[in-house]
């Protein structure tokens, strides 16, 4: 459950996007808004570029200084929004203090949002409709779904209940028909909790909280958590512990993170046909 998988993805992409090219003349287009200089942020966007330009779409980088004002920025997601050419709007986050998260979110077009945070991408998820789907999730699911097809009547217990993981991801597994626990910094006995999956996804953002004597035997184990210790980064897994108890296990870093980004450019690209037809 590796880097392998978001390959194989951006390959499929790639094909697709120089058949469009071929055929139309046209390719998808990310638009990414980066704000101020927080140095995880200007990484995260560099990648997303390099990679939307690596299976042939067009990429770019709108910077504003932090102290740029709410209405300069919900003014350029408008014209973005009518700009037939963007396929899709990516707000990095987080923001700066003077700028909502929530108007931003609402002000990007649903079928331009790439990152699958407006709410009627939510509220389509949550219904079992068609949407997009937040990228991070979407890349445990396809991850989880190498490894077993039909999940039906698994018991999946994600540890987290964040609008970006947690929540989302617990919808995608519920479409899949497992049964969902969702669990939290409030939840009575984790460990008992977590000892009922067969899958178990931890997004979290507390450095290896989950060990050996948390999972079943055979359980799969998707790591979201993302945690710099020292010069290192680590997953909210043991992964060195658990590896040997699991089914399967992603790692931190090259699991779940390069998912993120393959899911990225499958939603653009998505944005983008959507707006063909
Ligand atoms: P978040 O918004 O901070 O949410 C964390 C969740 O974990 C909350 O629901 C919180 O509970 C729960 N929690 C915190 N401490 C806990 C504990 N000791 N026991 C049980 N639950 C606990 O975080 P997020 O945005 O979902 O991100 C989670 C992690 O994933 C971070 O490490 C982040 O860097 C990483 N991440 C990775 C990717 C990727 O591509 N791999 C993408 C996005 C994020 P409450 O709700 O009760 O506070």
């Amino acid at each position: 459950m590796e880097k392998k998988e978001a390959e194989i993805i951006q390959n499929e992409i790639k094909k697709e996007i120089s058949e469009f090219k071929k055929k139309i003349n046209k390719i998808p287009s990310l638009t990414v808004i980066l704000i101020g200089d927080y140095i995880p942020s200007q990484i995260y966007v560099k990648n997303k570029e390099k990679k939307a330009r690596e299976v042939g779409m067009n990429s770019e980088i709108i910077r504003y200084p932090k102290n740029v004002s709410e209405k300069e920025v919900l003014n350029k997601i408008e014209q973005l929004n009518k700009n037939v050419k963007t396929s899709g709007i990516l707000v990095q986050l987080p923001l700066p203090d003077q700028i909502s998260k929530e108007r931003i979110i609402n002000a990007i077009h649903p079928s331009k949002d790439v990152d699958g945070f407006n709410p009627i991408n939510v509220g389509n998820l949550s219904s079992g409709y068609k949407s997009i789907v937040p990228c991070t999730p979407l890349g445990c699911l396809l991850l989880i779904k190498k490894i077993e097809k039909n999940l039906s009547g698994k018991h999946a217990v994600i540890i987290g209940r964040s609008n970006l993981n947690g929540k989302p991801m617990a919808q995608l597994l519920l479409k899949e028909n497992c049964t969902v626990t969702v669990v939290h910094s409030k939840t009575n006995n984790l460990k008992n909790e977590c000892l009922k999956a067969d899958i178990l996804v931890a997004a979290v953002g507390v450095p290896h909280l989950v060990k050996k004597d948390w999972i079943k035997e055979n359980a799969i184990v998707i790591d979201v958590g993302i945690n710099k210790v020292g010069e290192n980064i680590i997953g909210d897994v043991n992964f060195d512990d658990l590896k040997d108890k699991a089914k399967a296990i992603t790692p931190v870093p090259g699991g779940v993170g390069p998912m993120t980004i393959a899911c990225l450019l499958k939603n653009t690209l998505e944005c983008f046909k959507a707006r063909l037809i």
